[in-house]
């Protein structure tokens, strides 16, 4: 009886696999026809000078439009993305269409900065700075509007191959932030060795200001490094006034998140600056921002 029991319930446990096996499998096809079809948009969440006000760029952020137009967020496919490959095609789509909106953003009288997100993968298959080069091309965005995330986890996968074309990217006039930082792995070295134009410190820390002193500490740390680097520092994640008011104290340069705008479709984002419930800067370098 007991070999019985066991058996069946070798037969469910398999079926409860396949079945897992085909949910992920159907997912992989699907996000292989979005790619074909195009079936993706972007967000843009603005990112705010805090000397001034203003808004200096934006960062793009990808959804996966379904048939029904629903909208899928990033967190339920670039792992899939990633561990399929299907990562590359998917980034030649964002780095063209952030690179298409940015210049038609300049042409219309709205410089700002254009963030787009890469994934550490990329570096591993990808001749990351041709990619980036043909979207900048194909699109007239002048190289100093476009800014490129990367996480730390990016950088110490690939040290050597990353270094190598984000300085080449550099040398054109492209800037890198990093992305999360204060969450990764990798050792500061990179700062000092690596063009690295802004820190993104990471929403973890902003959530628990009020709550946790060693979140603070790090903050703290974060823009003293920044400011002693020549680095401006973005906090990400500020949902709340405390938040904004705490980190204005501490001296930190930029700030992001829901507190001052969602992601928006381009056109909304289009309407906030045109209704003036956002004010751009005109046109800033990444070089005449520095703190
Ligand atoms: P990230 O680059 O760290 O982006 C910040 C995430 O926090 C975004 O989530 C954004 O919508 C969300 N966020 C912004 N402000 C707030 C806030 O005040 N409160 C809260 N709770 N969340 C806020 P999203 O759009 O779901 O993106 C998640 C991650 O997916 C991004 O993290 C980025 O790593 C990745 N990602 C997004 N777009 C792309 C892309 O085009 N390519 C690649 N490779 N990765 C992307
Ligand atoms: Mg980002
Ligand atoms: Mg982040
Ligand atoms: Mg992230």
């Amino acid at each position: 009886r007991a070999k019985n029991e066991g058996r069946h319930r070798y037969t469910f446990f398999e079926t409860a696999m396949e079945q897992a096996v085909s949910v992920a499998a159907d997912l992989e096809q699907a996000l292989r026809q979005a790619i074909e079809s195009g079936a993706f948009t972007l967000h843009y969440q603005p990112e705010i000078d805090l000397a001034s006000g203003l808004v200096t760029g934006v960062e793009a952020l990808i959804r996966w439009v379904r048939p029904q137009g629903e909208l899928v967020y990033p967190g339920h496919f670039l792992p899939l993305a990633e561990e399929t490959g299907l990562i590359v095609p998917m980034t030649v789509w964002s780095l063209r269409e952030a690179c298409r909106q940015g210049a038609a953003w300049v042409r219309e009288g709205i410089p700002i900065r254009m963030a787009v997100n890469l994934s550490g993968m990329l570096f591993r298959y990808h001749d990351v700075q041709q990619m980036v080069l043909d979207a900048i091309t194909e699109s007239g965005l002048d190289p100093g509007f476009l800014e490129l995330e990367l996480t730390e986890t990016a950088l110490i996968e690939n040290p050597e191959k990353a270094g190598r074309q984000l300085v080449a990217l550099q040398q054109m006039g492209v800037s890198v932030a990093i992305d999360d930082f204060g969450t990764g792995y990798a050792s500061l070295v990179y700062l000092t060795t690596l063009p690295i134009h802004r820190l993104k410190i990471d929403a973890v820390f902003v959530r628990e200001i009020d709550s946790s002193s060693s979140s603070q500490a790090i903050i703290k740390a974060i823009i003293a490094l920044g400011n002693n680097l020549n680095i401006p520092v973005i906090a990400e994640g500020i949902e709340r006034e405390d938040q904004l008011y705490w980190l204005k104290a501490q001296g930190c340069h930029q700030a992001q998140g829901f507190l001052f705008s969602r992601p928006v479709p381009p056109d909304q984002f289009r309407h906030l600056v045109r209704s003036g419930a956002l004010s751009v800067s005109d046109g800033p370098t990444p070089s005449a921002e520095r703190p």
